[in-house]
C-alpha cells in the first residue's frame, strides 16, 4: 500500500498515535461510536505496527491467531493455527480497508511533542509534518516498538553488518556467512532456526536460558476454513476454547508457581527431545521458575542449536571488535554479520518523554522515580484527556494483547460517550484512585512468579518493580474496564468560549 500523505488538519477531536492493533482498533471503535472527528498519525509508512516492523526470518505469533485478532473481525482464512507475520500484517490492512477508516490515517507522521494547554483545554501536538490541536490524545504507540541495543563494549566499531531483529536488513545475504545472534528471547528463537541452514557458522550468545515449549502449530484444513466462513459460531468456539486454555496459566503465574509444574515438565521434555548432547542440554536448562520470563514456543530452536554449524556461547560478551566477538574467557569468534535480538525498551516507553501534562512535566519525568503508573493502565493523573492503550501493567505473559486492547477500547469509548452526554470537557483520574489501583497491583505482584521466580526480565524496571504485566485474570481486567467510572475522575466543563463576555 502506498503511504497516504495529505495536509494535516489544524485540529481534531481525537488524535490517535500509532497504526498497529491499538491504533486501528481505536479508529474503528471511534467511528462506530459516532466520534468521527479523529486522525491517526503513524510514523511508519503503513498499517501494522509491530507486525509491520518485525520482518525477521521466521517471525510469527506465539498466540494462536483465532485469539490474536479482533473479536469483531474474525478471519476465516488463517493458514496456520499460529500465523506468520506477513499474514497478520495483511489481516490488519484488510481490516483497515473494510472498516472505511483508512482515509483518517496519516502515515510518515511522527509525534515529536505534545503539551496540555489549560487555557483552551486541548492537547497541542507537534509532528514532523506540522501542528495539530486535539481534545483528547489516544496513544497506541505500543509497548514493544523501540529496539533496545545491548550495552556491549565496542559494538559501534564492528565493521560488518549489524542490525536489530526488529529492523531486519533484508539487503544482507546471510548465505555462507559467519553470523552471531545476541539474545535468546522470543525473537531469537524464531530467527536462529530460520537462518541456521543457510549460514556457514552461527554463534548464539545466551545470557539466560529460556523455557521453550513445543509449538503445536498446524495448517488449518480446508473443511475447517469452510466451517469458519459459513457456519456461525464455529470460529468463535475455537476462539473461546483457546482463550480459556491460555487463561489456565494465570494461577501458576500469579498465585502459586508450583501450579506451573506441568508446564515446566513439558518444556524440559521438549528440551530433551530437541537436544541429545548432555553438555548442551545443561547449558540451555533454565535455573529459575517457569513463567518468570516469557515462556517461548518452538519445535525447531533446540534442533537448530544442536546442528553442527551452531555454537551456543554462554560466557559473557567482553567486547565486540571490528570483526569478532570476544567473550570474558578470552575466546575471539570472528563474524561477518552481527544480529542483535536483545528486545525492546519496555519499562521506559519512549513516547513518555514527549508527552507533557498539566504542569509541563513529561510522563517520563513523572514516572522517573517510582516507575510507570496509571489508572487502569489507561489514564494518568496530571495528564488530562490522555488515554494510553497498552499502558502501565496491561501486558500479558500468556494470552492475547488484543483482548487487553479491546478491553481498554470499551473503557475509552464509554469515557468519550460520558463526556459528550454530560458536557464534560476534561477528565483526569483522582490521585487517590490511581494510587489505590497501583498499590493493589503491586501488592498482588509480590507473590507472582515474575517477582519471586528467581530471574530478571524485561517485565521489571530498573528498581525491580513490575510495571508492565497484569497480575490477574484477563477477564477481571475486562470487567474492571467495562464501564467508565466517572466517580474516580475530576471532571471539568468547558471554559467559557474565548472572546465571549465573562
Ligand atoms: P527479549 O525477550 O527481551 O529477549 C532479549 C534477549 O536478549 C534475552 O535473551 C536477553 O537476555 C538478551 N540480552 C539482552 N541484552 C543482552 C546483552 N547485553 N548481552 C547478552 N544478551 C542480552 O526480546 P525479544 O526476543 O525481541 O522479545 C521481546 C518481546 O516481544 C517478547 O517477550 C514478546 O512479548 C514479543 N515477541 C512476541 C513474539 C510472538 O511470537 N508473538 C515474537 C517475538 C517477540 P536475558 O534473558 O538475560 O535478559
Amino acid at each position: 500500500m502506498a503511504p497516504r500523505t495529505f495536509d494535516l488538519p489544524a485540529s481534531v477531536d481525537h488524535l490517535v498515535i500509532g497504526a498497529g492493533f491499538a491504533g486501528l482498533g481505536t479508529a474503528i471503535k471511534l467511528a462506530e461510536s459516532g466520534e468521527d472527528d479523529f486522525l491517526v498519525i503513524e510514523k511508519d509508512g503503513g498499517i501494522g505496527g509491530t507486525w509491520r516492523a518485525n520482518t525477521y526470518p521466521g517471525a510469527a505469533c506465539d498466540v494462536p491467531s483465532q485469539l490474536y485478532s479482533f473479536s469483531f473481525a474474525p478471519n476465516p482464512t488463517w493458514s496456520m493455527s499460529f500465523s506468520p507475520q506477513p499474514e497478520i500484517e495483511t489481516y490488519l490492512l484488510h481490516v483497515a480497508e473494510e472498516s472505511g477508516t483508512l482515509d483518517r490515517f496519516a502515515f510518515g507522521t511522527e509525534l515529536t511533542d505534545a503539551r496540555w494547554d489549560e487555557s483552551d483545554q486541548r492537547w497541542h501536538v507537534t509532528t514532523n509534518r506540522g501542528e495539530i490541536v486535539a481534545k483528547t490524545l489516544i496513544s497506541g504507540s505500543g509497548g514493544l516498538s523501540e529496539p533496545r541495543m545491548p550495552d556491549v563494549d565496542g559494538i559501534e566499531n564492528f565493521q560488518g553488518e549489524v542490525f536489530h531483529s526488529a529492523r531486519w536488513n533484508h539487503d544482507v545475504d546471510l548465505n555462507g556467512k559467519r553470523v552471531a545472534v545476541i539474545g535468546t528471547g522470543a525473537s531469537s528463537i524464531q530467527i536462529v532456526p530460520s537462518i541456521q541452514p543457510d549460514v556457514e557458522h552461527l554463534d548464539v550468545y545466551q545470557r539466560t536460558a529460556p523455557y521453550v515449549l513445543a509449538r503445536n502449530d498446524r495448517p488449518y484444513r480446508a473443511l475447517e476454513k469452510l466451517l469458519f466462513k459459513h457456519v456461525p459460531g464455529v470460529q468463535r468456539a475455537y476462539r473461546t476454547g483457546i482463550y480459556w486454555a491460555r487463561e489456565l496459566y494465570v494461577p501458576g503465574f500469579v498465585w502459586n508457581p508450583k501450579l506451573a509444574t506441568p508446564a515446566k515438565k513439558m518444556a524440559l521434555a521438549n528440551l530433551a527431545k530437541g537436544i541429545k548432547d548432555p553438555q548442551l542440554r545443561a547449558k540451555v536448562t533454565p535455573n529459575y521458575q517457569i513463567g518468570c520470563k516469557r515462556i517461548l514456543i518452538s519445535n525447531t530452536y533446540y534442533p537448530a542449536l544442536a546442528a553442527d554449524n551452531v555454537d551456543l556461547v554462554t560466557d559473557p560478551i567482553l567486547k565486540v571488535t571490528g570483526s569478532a566477538v570476544i567473550t570474558t574467557d578470552g575466546v575471539e569468534r570472528p563474524i561477518d554479520v552481527l544480529i542483535v535480538a536483545t528486545g525492546f525498551q519496555t519499562t521506559e516507553q519512549p513516547i513518555a518523554a514527549h508527552i507533557h501534562g498539566r504542569d509541563g512535566h513529561s510522563l517520563r519525568d513523572v514516572w522517573a522515580e517510582h516507575g510507570m503508573a496509571s489508572y487502569k493502565g489507561t489514564t494518568t493523573r496530571g495528564f488530562p484527556n490522555l488515554f494510553q492503550i497498552v499502558g502501565a501493567n496491561t501486558g500479558l505473559g500468556h494470552s492475547s494483547m488484543v483482548f487487553m486492547i479491546e478491553s481498554q477500547l470499551a473503557y475509552i469509548v464509554d469515557a468519550l460517550r460520558t463526556m459528550k452526554e454530560q458536557d464534560i470537557a476534561v477528565l483526569e483520574p483522582h490521585q487517590s484512585a490511581q494510587d489505590e489501583w497501583n498499590n493493589d497491583l503491586q501488592r498482588r505482584m509480590r507473590r507472582t512468579v515474575w517477582s519471586a521466580g528467581g530471574c530478571s526480565s524485561w517485565y521489571l524496571d530498573a528498581h525491580g518493580k513490575n510495571t508492565t504485566l497484569w497480575p490477574r485474570a484477563t477477564f477481571t481486567f475486562r470487567r474492571l474496564l467495562a464501564r467508565f467510572d466517572a466517580d474516580n475522575y475530576d471532571l471539568e466543563p468547558a471554559h467559557i468560549t474565548q472572546g465571549a463576555d465573562a
